[in-house]
């Protein structure tokens, strides 16, 4: 379904995100037919060059990071025509006339603006678009990860957006939150009975989730070193995931009662005790560096790996752990939450059975899907003997050779910005709930001086990490 026509800038259009994903995503959306004729995108950036130089720029990105529609040489030169290039300084006056210029001012036009740029260019970006009278109430921005670095910073910058945007004009991209898989995570929760009503801490034993990731911090090593898995990772990536589990059923699919039910988890989240946080830093294999190299940091104590278990106080998840895993140069890239089942009360099979249980795994790579894993009798004469079998729900299986194109989460989430519907993007005071929770944990371990556990690369973390949720009796499923 075409959306409304747009003006959409991307600010930071030659830059490294742009290229790789924001344009790429566009290009498949307008091969899918539902970029209207008369849309444009409007690269903005620093840099002085043409406008055919930019369509060069964008021609080199798609071949490049297009995917298969980028072979199809017509709807690449198609799609270029809906290209412009403005050269803008965020910080000075250059460029902002020729940008009103170019705008157009049309009944029924969307007009948006994507920040993608590093964080200390939100507010003056704002200001801009304010002073030259380029945004009205209609006009909405986009803002990409990192939002803040701990609780001041993002309070910081939802104030200096507030004081030109409204909430409702401001989108606060997590990719994570536009992946079908994650969405179809609550189309499983509330479009089925079968779940719901076991989806609590009376039928559920715990809850795993595990982002892991066979790169290092290579060529970020410096930027990533002031950050770390936490801010990096958990405080926005993994916490969305663990409010889309948790959180209780919203009235309607609509932004604000999404939203709300997800803070409401994010305050429900207990502090987590010191020693249920184990952190960790890959060491080198030889071929590769290690992370103090990459980050060329011979001391540093940011972690490149994180572990922990942390419960939510409400009615529903009293008493149920959740474990929370996400590193970098990991032994696999695999991304997954699983909701691990307690077992039956009573097995009538006896003990030779063995003791099974039910678990939902919900695949964000590589390959994504849902299994449901359930207790069946092993098929043949050998009597009563159970074996647990999947369940398999894949997307790569359901949807055949198209499942590559609806898996892109930036695609998803563009459109949703033209569209007007904000229930797949972070919420302000979300985001700020998010950072609360954090920070004591961060200041807990730099007052401590603690330093993270080393680990080998290609392995499956510190032995810690498994040791927190083995002495609960439990196990990490998939990567070891
Ligand atoms: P980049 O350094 O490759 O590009 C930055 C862009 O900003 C360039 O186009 C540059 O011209 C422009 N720019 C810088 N200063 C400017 C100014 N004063 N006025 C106008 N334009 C200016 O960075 P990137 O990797 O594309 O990342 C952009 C933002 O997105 C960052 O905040 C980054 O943290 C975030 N992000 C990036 C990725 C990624 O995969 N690259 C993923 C998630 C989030």
């Amino acid at each position: 379904i075409p959306v409304d026509p747009f003006d959409l800038v991307i600010f930071g259009g030659t830059g490294d995100l742009a290229r790789r994903k924001i344009l790429p995503a566009l290009f498949r959306r307008f091969c899918a037919g539902q970029m209207p004729d008369d849309s444009r995108i409007i690269g903005a950036a620093r840099s002085e060059m043409s406008e055919s130089e930019y369509r060069d720029l964008v021609r080199d990105a798609l071949a490049e990071f297009g995917k298969k529609h980028a072979e199809d040489k017509h709807a690449v030169e198609a799609f270029l025509k809906h290209l412009h290039y403005v050269a803008v300084d965020a910080m000075g006056d250059g460029g902002w006339k020729e940008m009103k210029a170019l705008l157009r001012d049309e009944e029924g036009l969307v007009r948006a603006f994507y920040f993608s740029v590093g964080p200390s260019l939100f507010g003056p970006l704002a200001e801009q678009l304010r002073e030259n009278g380029l945004a009205d109430r209609e006009t909405r921005i986009v803002v990409e990860k990192p939002f803040g670095h701990d609780l001041e910073s993002a309070r910081s910058l939802n104030e200096e957006l507030a004081q030109h945007f409204y909430e409702d004009q401001i989108y606060r991209i997590d990719h994570y939150l536009g992946k079908e898989t994650v969405q179809n995570l609550m189309a499983v929760r509330f479009g089925n009975m079968l779940f719901e009503p076991l989806w609590n801490a009376q039928y559920v034993d715990h809850i795993q989730i595990t982002v892991a990731e066979t790169v290092g911090v290579g060529g970020r090593g410096s930027y990533y070193d002031h950050s770390g898995a936490m801010r990096d990772m958990v405080q926005n990536h993994l916490m969305q995931l663990l409010c889309l589990i948790a959180m209780e059923p919203p009235a309607q699919f609509e932004a604000d009662a999404v939203r709300d039910e997800k803070l409401k988890v994010i305050r429900a989240l207990d502090p987590v005790d010191p020693d249920q946080i184990v952190r960790g830093q890959y060491t080198s294999d030889g071929s590769m560096p290690s992370y103090r190299e990459d980050a060329e940091n011979p001391t540093s104590k940011t972690e490149s790996f994180i572990a922990l278990k942390c419960y939510i106080s409400n009615w529903r998840w009293a008493n149920t752990p959740f474990y929370l895993r996400t590193g970098k140069r990991l032994s696999a890239r695999a991304s997954e939450i699983a909701v691990v089942f307690k077992e039956t009360p009573h097995s009538i099979f006896g003990i030779d059975s063995g003791r099974h249980r039910n678990v939902l795994s919900i695949r964000l790579q590589p390959d994504e899907g849902m299994t449901l894993g359930v207790t069946i009798k092993e098929p043949g004469p050998g009597g009563m003997r159970l074996v647990d079998v999947p369940l398999d729900m894949s997307f790569a299986d359901a949807l055949g050779p198209d499942a590559e194109e609806v898996t892109d989460a930036y695609e998803r989430l563009i459109m949703d910005v033209i569209r007007g519907n904000q229930t797949l993007f972070m919420r302000g005071d979300e985001v700020e709930a998010a950072w609360a929770w954090t920070d004591p944990l961060i200041e807990g371990w730099e007052r401590r001086g603690d330093s993270p556990k080393p680990y080998d690369a290609g392995s499956g973390g510190p032995d810690d990490a498994a040791f927190l949720i083995n002495r609960d009796g439990r196990r990490w499923r998939g990567i070891k």
